[in-house]
């Protein structure tokens, strides 16, 4: 892959280790980038160069373009690969980076804009055949509010167009409620995003979360790779994730694989890209797209044995994908454990340092982490330190052998969500597949035994 011979990695943490073994792997050299804060990270260790660009605040460093653009100019960098978070769907960013003639390893600035605002994200998806929640078809303001909730059928849900993180949705049961949830979820979406634009869908009541991971060459081809189910959350963040879901056959996969990837090949889509939709009664409801590389791809990687960094870089390069559909073969269970400083019960982050660190092994077992022993875990950024990855031949030897992983983790010195997991790999349900998008914070509202 002759287009691009140095990536710098605009991120850091266990992501920006992850795409650095990947561009190892590929002969690609490496540039770390970092704030003073992370100094001694090891994504910063294990980079063939690195450039500091600026001060702990992720504003002054991981999100401000002019550094990391006189980064790439400074080391020569060809090519920025983004992780997930700070600038991965910043569409400027993409836009600055072409104009530098930088590679943004990434979808199209246009794409990333597109799938960013969640109307236009919705109407896209309905016209290229993918499922979508009824609801309104703009955006819902006080005047016709009832009428469309009328139209909809109560429940219906209140949501902002800019919206992010679970942030500014509101439900309303009744007629008597729509104004209220209309007015209030305004004047938080303006609050936390600066637009005050909403829209209006059917509220689904024990819904699971299922996604699918595509990636198209930006040529008209484009693959999936089965789905994951991220049910397990609390506060809209996932918590355990697994592929393939307790909940889906082979057909319903490659059914709902099917419409995502030729979705894909309409758009002419480029890179990795994660089409979420909520599952209720056998039906998808798509609820957005995120034009990016997640958090929980390794278990896709697990049960496909394809690398997805590989296939972006390649993509980005403009190499095109390394496998066809029908060369794909799902093949056994994976389950990702997303291991945060915090306290396991309140959640409250734990920074720190980690006085004692022994990662896991055995057939079967990934960890990510940039954690290491008498690391000291800035209080800057997300608490997320590393990411467990088991995979067996089936659901059942894959929860065992997680079993036994998870007892053979030692991290010290800071609290984790190490302990919870352990009581998750105990629970009937957890161990049937039986779950929802509430589960987790049903199950973390009981007191603790
Ligand atoms: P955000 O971008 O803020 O994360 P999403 O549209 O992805 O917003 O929704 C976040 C979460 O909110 C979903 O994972 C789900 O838990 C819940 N949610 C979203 N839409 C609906 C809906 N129509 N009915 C029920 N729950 C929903």
């Amino acid at each position: 892959m002759p287009l691009i011979s140095k990536v710098l990695i605009a991120n850091r943490g266990e992501i920006a280790l992850r795409v650095l073994r990947a561009c190892k792997e590929l002969g690609i050299a490496t540039v770390a980038v970092h704030s003073t804060a992370d100094a001694d990270a090891m994504h910063v260790r294990l980079a063939d160069e690195s450039v500091c660009i600026g001060p702990p605040p992720s504003r002054d460093s991981y999100l401000n373009i002019h550094q990391i653009v006189a980064a790439c100019e400074i080391t020569g960098a060809d090519a920025v690969h983004p992780g997930y978070g700070f600038l991965s769907e910043n569409a400027k960013f993409a836009d600055i980076l072409d104009a530098h003639g930088i590679t943004f390893i990434g979808p199209t600035a246009d794409h990333i804009r597109i799938m960013g605002d969640k109307i236009t994200a919705k109407e896209t998806a309905k016209a290229l055949g993918i499922p979508v929640v009824p609801g309104s078809t703009g955006e819902v303001r006080p005047e016709n509010a009832l009428e469309i909730a009328r139209e909809i059928g109560f429940p219906v849900l209140i949501k902002a167009t800019a919206g992010g993180g679970g942030r500014g949705m509101k439900v309303a049961r009744n007629e008597d409620e729509v104004e209220e949830a209309v007015s209030t979820a305004r004047s938080e979406a303006a609050a936390a995003f600066g637009n005050d634009a909403v829209y209006m869908e059917k509220y689904l009541g024990k819904p699971r979360h299922i996604e699918i991971q595509v990636v198209g060459d930006g040529e008209g081809n484009a693959i999936h790779l089965g789905e994951r189910d991220c049910s397990l959350q609390r506060r809209h963040q996932k918590v355990w994730e697994e592929a393939n879901s307790p909940a889906l056959n082979v057909e319903q996969r490659m059914k709902i694989g099917e419409i995502c990837a030729d979705a894909m090949r309409k758009l002419k889509y480029r890179g990795a890209g994660t089409v979420e939709f909520l599952y209720e009664n056998g039906e998808f409801y798509f609820i957005e797209m995120n034009t990016r590389l997640q958090v929980e791809h390794p278990i896709t990687e697990a049960i496909t044995g394809i690398d997805l960094v590989h296939e972006q870089i390649r993509v980005a390069s403009g190499a095109g994908l390394s496998v066809t559909q029908d060369e794909i073969v799902f093949q056994g269970h994976a389950i990702e454990c997303r291991i945060n400083a915090e306290d396991p019960r309140t959640f409250v982050p734990s920074p720190g340092t980690i006085t004692h660190f022994h990662a896991p092994g055995g057939l079967g077992v990934r960890v990510d982490s940039g954690a290491y022993q008498g690391y000291r875990i800035p209080p800057y950024y997300d608490s997320l330190i590393g990411k467990l990855i088991v995979h067996g031949r089936t659901r059942v030897e894959c929860m065992m052998r997680l079993r036994r992983v998870l007892d053979e983790f030692v991290i010290d010195g800071i609290k984790t969500t190490l302990p919870l997991f352990q009581d998750l790999i105990n629970n009937q349900d957890i161990a049937n597949g039986d779950y929802d998008i509430h589960w987790l914070e049903n199950y973390l509202a009981q007191p603790a035994e």
